[in-house]
């Protein structure tokens, strides 16, 4: 799979599953633009591992969830790499608690970055692919987001919220060259889950029938063939990559 002379944005790129697609799509042939909030230091690491690969690397700090740095962000993108061909909109929190214990704040941060963050970055770059008439755009959702979990209805809100906006903008964009696809992780191996207790990280792996937690690899291959020429006729899905957790 050769994505040699293509530009891509991962939202969230500089660590966890971000950074393992960056580094997939790069080793692929790709220019890799990532995205960040705090973590600079993460983000130019990174960069470099990108650039190992030959390809351009660029890592750009903004808050997906605030309007104008995401425009801000474009047009850092545009000055250099005038267009991109694919969006991964991986960017994502968890603000975790039952229901009866979650502030307000809590329930507005998870949905503002989960979901207004992938509307934002969207928006503004399929205006781009709309004119291309060409581009893929992938959202990372969640297994949980399809399953609900307890102590999570914000999360499991905002991700099958990622699900829905896919759909309607597959319907949207199709007759524009543009496919939109989700893809829903069970339980990855990343700093979001590296804080859940033992006892909870047991429940979870009892619950995925192939006995073992995700890698970023495992989300990343999928992405590669998802930018890929290889996914021309898919648009609209929910791919679970979860280990056999939702069936
Ligand atoms: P992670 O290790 O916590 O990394 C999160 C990334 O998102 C970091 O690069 C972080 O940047 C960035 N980020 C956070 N808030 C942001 C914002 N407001 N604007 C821009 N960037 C922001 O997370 P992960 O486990 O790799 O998860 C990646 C995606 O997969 C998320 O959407 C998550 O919900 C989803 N997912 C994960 C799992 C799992 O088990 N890990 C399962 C299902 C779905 P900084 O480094 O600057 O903080």
């Amino acid at each position: 799979m050769n994505l040699k002379g293509k530009n891509v944005l991962v939202t969230g790129g500089s660590r966890g599953i971000g950074k393992s697609v960056a580094l997939t799509l790069a080793k692929a042939g790709a220019n890799v633009i990532i995205n960040y909030t705090s973590n600079s230091t993460a983000a130019e690491e990174t960069v470099k591992e990108i650039e190992s690969f030959g390809v351009q690397g660029l890592a750009i700090k903004a808050n997906i969830s605030d309007a104008s740095e995401v425009n801000k962000m474009l047009e850092m993108i545009e000055e250099k790499f005038h267009k991109i061909d694919i969006l991964v909109n991986n960017a994502g929190i968890t603000k975790d608690n039952l229901l009866i214990r979650m502030k307000e704040e809590d329930w507005d941060q998870v949905m503002e970055v989960n979901l207004k963050g992938t509307f934002l970055c969207t928006k503004a770059i399929a205006k781009k692919m709309i004119k291309q008439k060409s581009g893929k755009i992938i959202n990372i959702s969640s297994v949980v987001g399809v399953m609900g979990n307890a102590g999570q209805a914000n999360y499991c809100a905002s991700k099958a919220g990622v699900i829905g906006f896919t759909k309607a903008l597959a319907k949207e964009l199709a007759g524009r060259g543009i496919t939109v696809n989700a893809i829903a992780p069970g339980f990855i191996d990343t700093d979001m889950t590296s804080t859940l207790s033992g006892d909870v990280k047991e429940q979870l792996l009892n619950q995925i029938p192939l006995k073992r937690y995700g890698k970023p690899e495992d989300i990343a291959n999928l992405i590669l063939f998802l930018s890929s020429d290889l996914s021309e006729y898919i648009t609209g899905q929910v791919i679970h990559v979860d280990g056999g957790m939702a069936m």
